[in-house]
């Protein structure tokens, strides 16, 4: 069945009595490219399994199937189930589990489902938890080659923009940490049944080597990170010192420590100069 063609989704839907939920961030793909498209550029092959988050009725899912040695996928709305079990009937290499992807113990899948094998995600994420989603994966340390994601085309432009730069947020850092992205292609609201308010893109975050750059205290880092993006368009002596419960006397001097501007802002600053500014709270132990 072709599952991009409206009126087969509408009859398939209304057959087993589905209504979408719109707190669970439900909207399928209906653009006949865009799931060959995620598939191709997510470096599906027969050599590599796929982690699927979100199946809705499996549209990305079986394009993966085609493409992979095996899909691994994750859905939390269980009232999809006798949809996938219609949709996914031909398949052997797919195995669809209902649960919450910021619950799953996803070490413990991984072992159990992809041991030993190459692993790319590919999805259609939830707008609703797109920055958790993403960073609950790269924080998890697993093994996986990269991340390909169909986001909010703000959130996707807000994540491949280069640290540093007025686009940057604290999740371009967090991102940037862990992988290289890269945005792939725009995919217009039109594209999804029922339609979102806002166009989208498909990003790649390739993972990178776990020995590239790897810092010993990852919370402080991150807890730096954040603190400078709390009052983004602000100088960032102000929120460190609130949130680290110092004096801006000594966030100056900490500050100059690690040869940054002390009225600098977070979007002025690049990858190397948080991780300076990191160094110098760690060898000041100022956590
Ligand atoms: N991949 C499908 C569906 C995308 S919509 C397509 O492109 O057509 C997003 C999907 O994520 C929905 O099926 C929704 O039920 C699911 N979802 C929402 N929150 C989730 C969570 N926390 N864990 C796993 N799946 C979730």
């Amino acid at each position: 069945m072709e599952l991009t063609n409206i009126s087969n989704i509408k009859s398939l839907l209304s057959r087993h009595g589905f209504s979408f939920s719109k707190s669970l961030g439900q909207n399928f793909i209906i653009n006949p490219s865009v799931c060959p498209r995620i598939a191709e550029q997510g470096g599906c092959s027969k050599s590599t399994c796929a982690l699927e988050i979100g199946t809705g009725i499996g549209v990305l899912t079986k394009e993966l199937a085609l493409k992979c040695e095996k899909v691994v996928a994750i859905e939390i709305d269980k009232s999809l189930e006798p949809i996938l079990n219609e949709t996914l009937a031909e398949f052997n290499n797919v195995e669809v589990i209902f649960d919450d992807i910021m619950k799953i113990d996803l070490s413990k899948l991984f072992k159990k489902h992809f041991d030993g094998k190459d692993v790319v995600v590919c999805a259609n994420l939830p707008y609703y938890i797109t920055s958790p989603i993403i960073m609950h994966l790269l924080e998890s340390a697993l093994p996986i080659k990269s991340i390909t994601v169909m986001v909010q085309k703000e959130a996707g432009e807000r994540i491949c923009a280069d640290v540093g730069t007025r686009e940057s947020s604290a999740l371009t850092v967090g991102v940037n940490y862990y992988s290289s992205p890269k945005k792939l292609f725009n995919v217009t609201r039109g594209s999804f049944v029922p339609s979102p308010k806002v166009d989208s893109c498909v990003i790649r975050l390739d993972i990178k080597e776990s020995d590239s750059l790897k810092l010993e205290n990852e919370d402080l880092f991150f807890k730096i990170v954040s603190a400078c993006f709390s009052q983004r368009r602000k100088q960032i002596s102000n929120p460190i010192a609130a949130v680290f419960k110092i004096k801006k006397d000594r966030v100056a001097e900490f500050l100059k420590q690690a040869n940054i501007p002390v009225n600098s802002r977070a979007e002025n600053l690049k990858m190397n100069d948080f991780v300076s500014l990191y160094q110098v709270f760690l060898e000041n132990e100022v956590y």
